[in-house]
């Protein structure tokens, strides 16, 4: 079964925080995970808060993050 989920493509992020600092439902945190590029990227912690609101899909400046299907069980 597939339902919507936030998606994250950690090789385009460039760790400005931006999405830890305006979703409003605190669904990112910092973390000392790094990508390709060596950036300190957010962590999702929390993805059964997400709402789908999409602001953090518009407010990424490297479209790191979209909306998509992934499968659940
Ligand atoms: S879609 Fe909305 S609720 Fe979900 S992670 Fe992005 S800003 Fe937060
Ligand atoms: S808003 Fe985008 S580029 Fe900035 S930390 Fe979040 S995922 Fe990375």
């Amino acid at each position: 079964m597939a339902r919507q989920s936030i998606k994250f493509i950690e090789s385009l992020c460039k760790g400005c925080g931006y999405c830890i600092e305006f979703c409003p439902n605190k669904v990112f945190e910092k973390s000392d995970k790094r990508n390709v590029k060596g950036t300190t990227m957010p962590e999702i912690v929390h993805p059964e808060k997400c709402t789908l609101c999409e602001l953090c899909t518009m407010l990424c400046p490297d479209f790191a993050l979209t909306i998509g299907e992934v499968e659940v069980e």
